[in-house]
């Protein structure tokens, strides 16, 4: 098996101004430990606006957390008011750029077309994407739950090199419990990640699927973290709601304390 350095990453949403963000992160440092950022990443993805002042927090105090952006443009630049590209993002030191989030899909009607498109764009500018995908109730409930997720991403893979792959993040999170308090039992995350490993494998061969960290997203908290990166095929968390907190966020990266 390769080597899957697990990732915990924060998604703040639509949340916190830029010095709101400059004081979530100071405190989230504070509650850390060296030893909490040994062999593992950790990352924060606040709103484009407080990017930058997150960035020079990060770059002054020699934090150990990377910085990620929610989403991006496919384009490079353009008439796209209101938009944010790839190479813009990478000129401010964002290593992960999230795609596909299922807010983004089901509120701004991204598809797995555009989703591939953004992509593809974020490894062009030398990012590495954090692909969202995941079932709704309806269709974890009609039994649908794993050929959603292949068909989303197959669709939003297509075409991806197999030396971009390699660079390549999944989340997968169940629609049901992203902001509901509702956390997949840790066998049906298993069990989802595992058929996502799978199909990896079927894209790109044993040997990328053997090596991508796949993570869990959905109410993850601190406690329930612990017992989800203790299954086999689950490699890290993307935690919306609880990374607002820098206690809770601190909690759920220190999980292995
Ligand atoms: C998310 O936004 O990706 C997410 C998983 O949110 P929450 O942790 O709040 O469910």
């Amino acid at each position: 098996m390769s080597d899957r350095t697990p990732i915990i990453a924060g998604n703040w949403k639509m949340h916190r101004d830029h010095l709101e963000a400059i004081q979530l992160v100071q405190k989230l440092a504070y509650h850390l430990q060296a030893d909490d950022y040994e062999g593992q990443e950790v990352v924060v993805c606040p709103p484009f606006v407080s990017l930058r002042s997150v960035q020079t927090l990060l770059q002054s105090d020699k934090l150990p957390i990377a910085l990620g952006a929610q989403t991006c443009h496919a384009e490079d630049e353009g008439a796209f008011t209101g938009e944010t590209s790839a190479p813009m993002l990478a000129r401010l030191d964002v290593k992960y750029v999230i795609a596909g989030h299922s807010e983004r899909r089901a509120l701004f009607g991204e598809t797995d077309d555009v989703v591939n498109a953004k992509l593809k764009a974020i490894q062009r500018h030398g990012m590495r994407p954090i692909l969202c995908v995941g079932e709704t109730l309806e269709e974890r409930e009609a039994g649908r739950a794993v050929e959603v997720v292949v068909e989303q991403l197959r669709g939003s893979l297509a075409g991806v090199t197999l030396k971009d792959a390699a660079d390549l993040v999944v989340a997968y999170e169940p629609v049901w419990a992203i902001g509901t308090g509702r956390t997949a039992t840790s066998d049906d995350a298993q069990e989802l990640c595992s058929a996502v490993r799978g199909e990896l494998g079927e894209l790109f061969g044993q040997a990328i699927a053997a090596g991508t960290r796949i993570q869990y997203g959905g109410s993850v908290k601190p406690g329930n973290i612990r017992e989800l990166m203790g299954q086999p095929d689950v490699d890290g968390a993307l935690v919306g709601g609880a990374s607002l907190s820098s206690e809770d966020f601190a909690l759920i990266v220190a999980h292995r304390r």
